[in-house]
């Protein structure tokens, strides 16, 4: 049951409470949160709760109805955070373990130890007693094998995670590791539960192959209802009728135990899915479905790994995955924990679109194949964002050299839509498109789309990092891989565009030059990707427009509007502009000013707001704002992030 304490309620009073209930045999556990404190008493005993409710200092008594009560959130509303070391599980970081199946050697491990630490993993996880299906398969190194991982955590500042097999191993457990696993073999396990549960310690208990998720949840409370406060969950793939992976991993467990327990959950896509292949994307998959973190097996060498090679990453895939979970975190409003957070290393060079959608008047332009036009070379990232915008309908890509003939081709009719940059995340606005969008009154836009972009280091085929002398780029390109050209001896040459500077080395046909691209331009110009993924940050976003003529996109299916006007020469002239937006509660989302050709110090102002759900107030600022701005144009309403 759950007894919500009266705030005023008094120390002696509370003393007696406790003594009262543990001498009819429950279990009693103080949880102070922000607006109650509470106990939550459980045990194997019937008593009446309006006795309970009648103690001093009461405030009411909830049964708990679920058959878990200290894994409930009945009992506990907040998420629990458990602290393991000097690190935290739980909350709105996103937390990653990692390791090899089993420790192999001292050299093998502090090897992945290093690895992983410096990919960003927060712990280590390395099998010293293994639970293998055969017996003639490796078993581990037993205690050696803890020791050995115990050293390495402390080598590269690491906790260490273990699975422990046998309530006998307790106490040589506790010597060693600082999370201790309970197997998906081991899951009902009673007395392993119970011994493992009275250490008091941190325990991560993997769901068992054949389990249910109230099942799962009993095995936690076993291990609360024995002593320990601190328990992770580890969802881990169930035994289904599938064979083309190891395990099913049940994603939609994610949800539902979140909702039924406190406790926090990581997933070990390894195990699920028992393909190296298949971990990345089942584990982005964990995180997007608000997975606390992971746990993932890593080996230098994972083809002769003496345990789970197939299933277990290269370390540049971890790199890989761990830049990926970072990009994808602020999508499911977390953050992941890495330390250190940049280093130039491997990575899928694909840019991923973030958000971006065809109007429907986009869609019936489209019944023949409409010229799309975009500024770049073939194989540019303007030309990866026309293609995931219009992704869904049938076009014709069509280059231009320089932004102002996107708007050209698109004004004289040749190009239906455009496509340009306006804003990078890193490296801030593209002044150019922004002046250019007030040359052109006659174009508006009908769209936007935010891409991930993500640099490769692009040679001739036969090339070799250790071949290059020249790196040909756009400066902005070359400026976002700082970090990772800095650690090479390199003339670096700026290139007028990113995928023009892979046609020129193409054309060059010398393999000492490179350039860097996306992974895209490698493909169309038939160069070889020499190195993914070399930006400093991985958070690199730059948002496009979708310009056209002749066409206005209704307030009904658009959430974002785009104005500008300039403002009189006097004291709160721009301030009055912006009360009349507030007034309509129309949210700033960007406000930028630019000179006005030949009117020195004199300004444009470009604001995006974002629109309201009723069109009303946004209608009703558009009719206020002339009163005290100039020259007020709508840029364009459009749907977007
Ligand atoms: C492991 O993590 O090494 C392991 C054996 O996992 P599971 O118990 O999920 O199979
Ligand atoms: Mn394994």
């Amino acid at each position: 049951m759950v007894i919500v304490l009266e705030r005023s309620i008094r120390d002696d009073d509370k003393q007696r409470l406790r003594e009262y209930l543990t001498d009819r045999g429950f279990r009693v556990r103080e949880i102070v949160g922000e607006e109650e404190t509470i106990f939550g008493a459980v045990g194997a005993v019937a008593i009446d709760l309006r006795e309970v409710e009648l103690r001093p200092g009461v405030q009411r008594v909830i049964p708990i109805t679920k058959p878990y009560k200290l894994a409930s959130r009945e009992l506990k509303q907040s998420d629990s955070v458990v602290t393991v070391g000097p690190i935290r599980i739980g909350g709105p970081r996103i937390a990653v373990i990692a390791g090899p199946c089993a420790v192999e050697s001292e050299e093998l491990i502090l090897e992945t130890a290093r690895i992983v630490r410096e990919s960003g993993a927060v712990a280590l996880r390395g099998g010293a007693f293994k639970p293998r299906t055969s017996p003639y398969s490796f078993q581990g190194h037993g205690e050696e094998g803890l020791r050995l991982l115990k050293q390495a955590g402390e080598r590269y500042d690491m906790p260490v995670v273990s699975e422990i097999v046998a309530p006998a191993y307790v106490d040589m457990y506790r010597e060693y590791v600082d999370l201790m696993q309970v197997g998906a073999r081991n899951m009902q396990n009673f007395e392993l539960l119970k011994a493992v549960g009275s250490t008091g310690r941190p325990v991560m208990l993997k769901r068992g192959l054949c389990a249910t998720i109230e099942e799962w949840l009993m095995a936690a409370e076993y291990l609360l209802a024995h002593g320990t406060e601190d328990v992770i969950l580890c969802e881990r793939g169930i035994r289904t009728f599938e064979t083309y992976t190891r395990n099913s991993l049940d994603i939609s467990s994610i949800p539902v135990a979140r909702k039924l327990t406190h406790l926090p959950i990581l997933v070990d896509p390894s195990h699920a899915t028992g393909l190296r292949e298949k971990v990345p994307p089942v584990g982005l998959g964990a995180v997007a479905a608000g997975a606390d973190g992971l746990i993932v097996e890593v080996h230098p060498a994972p083809d002769e790994a003496l345990s789970d090679g197939p299933q277990t990453l290269f370390p540049e895939q971890f790199e890989k995955l761990m830049r990926d979970i970072e990009a994808l975190s602020p999508v499911v409003g977390r953050e992941l924990t890495r330390i250190p957070r940049r280093r130039p290393a491997a990575g899928e060079g694909r840019p991923v679109v973030v958000a971006g959608a065809a109007s429907p008047a986009m869609q019936s332009a489209a019944a023949g194949a409409m010229p799309v036009a975009y500024q770049g070379a073939r194989g540019a990232y303007s030309e990866m964002a026309l293609l995931r915008f219009f992704h869904d309908l049938e076009f014709t890509a069509e280059p231009c050299r320089h932004f102002r003939d996107v708007f050209d081709v698109v004004l004289q009719g040749s190009a239906r839509y455009g496509i340009v940059p306006v804003e990078n995340s890193l490296a801030g606005s593209v002044h150019e498109n922004y002046d250019l969008l007030l040359q052109y009154p006659d174009l508006t836009i009908v769209g936007e789309i935010k891409l991930r972009i993500e640099h490769s280091l692009i040679g001739l085929p036969g090339s070799s990092l250790e071949s290059i002398t020249r790196v040909f780029s756009h400066p902005q390109a070359l400026a976002q891989c700082d970090d990772y050209l800095r650690a090479h001896d390199w003339t670096l040459v700026p290139f007028y565009d990113t995928a023009g500077s892979v046609a020129h080395i193409a054309d060059e046909g010398r393999l000492e030059y490179a350039a860097i691209a996306n992974a895209r331009a490698a493909e169309v110009y038939g160069m070889q990707i020499l190195k993914e993924g070399i930006e400093t940050n991985p958070r690199n976003y730059t948002r496009f427009v979708v310009l056209t003529r002749d066409e206005v996109a209704s307030v009904d299916d658009a959430n974002l509007a785009s104005l500008v006007f300039s403002t009189p020469d006097k004291p709160g002239a721009l301030f009055a502009a912006m009360q009349i937006m507030a007034a309509a509660s129309l949210n700033l989302k960007k406000l930028e000013s630019r000179p006005i050709p030949g009117k020195p110090w004199e300004y444009m102002f470009y604001v995006d707001l974002e629109l309201p759900d009723t069109e009303g107030p946004f209608h009703e600022a558009l009719e206020r704002l002339p009163d005290v701005v100039n020259d007020l144009r709508v840029l364009g309403i459009y749907r977007g992030v």
